[in-house]
């Protein structure tokens, strides 16, 4: 009776363990604006650090990466895209 459900646990036969699929959506919050935020970090001892804050759209975060690279030279930064997501529950399965 290799399915039967009392056999005990199966070694190396996932199909014999059922687990439930819960199912959920993830939508872009519309109350949360998404937000974008570049950081300096060239340098070779620690990194320049300059920010340019929490920026409401990829240009103004590709301007600010720009002003900042003409003023001082740097080349790398770290970008980061912020946004609040809701998870809606789906059914159970
Ligand atoms: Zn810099």
């Amino acid at each position: 009776m290799p399915d039967s459900p009392n056999a005990g646990p199966p070694v190396g036969n996932r199909g014999r363990y059922r687990f439930r699929e819960y199912h959920v959506t993830i939508v872009a919050d519309s109350l949360a604006l998404p937000t974008y935020q570049a950081v300096c970090v060239t340098g070779e001892d620690s990194n320049c650090g300059a920010t340019s804050g929490a920026l409401l759209a990829p240009d103004e975060l590709t301007h600010w990466i720009a002003e900042h690279c003409a003023q001082s030279g740097h080349e790398l930064y770290e970008q980061t895209h912020r946004a609040v997501v809701r998870a809606e529950p789906g059914a159970w399965q």
